[in-house]
């Protein structure tokens, strides 16, 4: 099989792009290693940018997300017993759309099927060859056969555990982490929101998420240790823990229920780069990884898309490699934006092994600066409800 760009993975980097490849009349295949139905079973992000939002609107694939989602002019900071709202609206011009990362991807897996785009799943060991020449393909495995796909471009759409950025040599590839030592225990359920806004609450017992994916059904997230199990926090203990660390007003009303999923993730900051080996670019979390505290992870996916998909229609329009070429510094100039947002909010917000006392004050002062401050409110709300692209 020949096409014009193999995309590895079938989450958000990898759908977007290939929907907006495909409205642009340029082939591509998408491959991944697991069921279609499986994808959709992943519950994810759920806090969309305008940029995001803008993005699925130019793949043909916003309609629902206009009627579903939730727009969201503002969010709140909890701590020291208060709640403060930060407007992001008169604060931006901007607001974000609550809209779950498991809708949207089935908005664009719709999408790709009415335009009988082909997306193989249950690929088994996809491995991207010769990137670095001039000839890249892609080899995978389908029923016990070996299949070969050759293409222009390889777009690395498969996560952070995926195949493409494991497949560039070690010496072309610098690294940056930080692990940070709690996760977040997180549950769905079907009661509704604590508030119609996002709260973030800072608490000497730990960082604490009210979120939401509609308004019936709410997410809820603790700060808790990394060893923790979720088989410790029934759900009457979860929502315990989460009443302590709100404000009263919101710990009196919060409506509980049981929970359909829980699950502990780790918190972790990665960026690889460049973004880009000869004709394989990295796209989304297989190059980068945000702690969720800002919100950004599917973001930037969104942005990252954005600069490949305008560089490959420069490639094939205008015969122009100048987009191609610019691909990973452009791309990584807001990658690292972002880190930084997503680790400041982390930071201000969670309880470390050493924040103590004393780190505690620290951060309901600078909390407190952030709420009474129009300068410091406004570079947050920016932050928070992205950069530019
Ligand atoms: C538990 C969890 C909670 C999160 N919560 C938030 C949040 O609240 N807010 C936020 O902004 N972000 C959140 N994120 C991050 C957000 O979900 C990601 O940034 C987003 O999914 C990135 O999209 P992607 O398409 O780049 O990668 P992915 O969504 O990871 O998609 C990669 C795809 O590649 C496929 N794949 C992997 N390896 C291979 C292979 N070898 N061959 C073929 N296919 C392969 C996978 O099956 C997958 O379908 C969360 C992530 C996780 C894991």
């Amino acid at each position: 099989m020949r096409t014009k760009v193999a995309i590895i993975g079938s989450g958000p980097s990898g759908l977007l792009l290939g929907q907006l490849l495909t409205n642009a009349g340029i082939d591509n295949v998408i491959l991944d290693r697991v069921s279609k139905d499986y994808i959709l079973g992943r519950v994810r992000a759920g806090v969309l940018e305008e940029g995001m939002a803008g993005m699925l609107d130019r793949a043909g694939a916003g309609a629902r997300m206009h009627k579903e989602g939730l727009p969201h002019d503002g969010f709140s900071l909890a701590f020291d017993g208060r709640d403060h709202r930060i407007d992001l609206f008169g604060l931006t011009g901007k607001r974000v759309t609550v809209y779950g990362q498991t809708e949207l991807t089935h908005d664009l897996m719709d999408r790709r099927e009415a335009m009988s785009g082909l997306s193989i799943y249950e690929a088994a060991n996809v491995t991207p060859h010769n990137f670095e020449g001039g000839k890249p393909y892609v080899t995978y495995e389908k029923d016990g056969v070996t299949h070969r796909i050759d293409c222009d471009f390889i777009a690395g759409c498969d996560g952070y555990h995926g195949v493409s950025r494991k497949s560039v040599p070690e010496s072309a590839l610098q690294t940056f982490e930080r692990i940070y030592p709690f996760g977040w225990l997180g549950i769905l359920a079907e009661v509704p929101p604590v508030s119609h806004e996002l709260i973030y609450a800072n608490h000497p017992r730990g960082f604490a998420l009210c979120s939401m994916r509609s308004e019936t059904r709410s997410r809820y997230y603790i700060q808790c240790a990394l060893d923790e199990k979720t088989e410790n926090w029934p759900d009457d203990r979860f929502y315990d823990e989460l009443r302590r660390r709100l404000p009263a007003e919101h710990a009196e009303r919060m409506v509980t229920g049981p929970s359909f999923e829980k699950s502990i993730a780790p918190l972790r900051s990665f960026v690889a780069e460049p973004m880009r080996f000869g004709r394989l670019f990295l796209v989304g979390d297989a190059a980068h990884i945000v702690p969720p505290t800002g919100a950004k992870g599917l973001n930037l996916a969104a942005s990252d898309v954005y600069y490949l998909f305008e560089g490959l229609q420069e490639f094939y329009g205008e015969k122009s490699a100048a987009g191609i070429d610019a691909y990973s510094a452009r791309a990584l100039k807001r990658v690292w934006r972002a880190v930084r947002f997503s680790w400041s909010m982390t930071t201000m917000m969670h309880r470390f092994p050493d924040t103590g006392e004393f780190g505690q004050k620290i951060q309901e002062a600078e909390l407190d600066y952030l709420v009474s401050s129009k300068a410091a409110s406004t570079a947050l709300a920016e932050n928070y409800v992205g950069l530019p692209y």
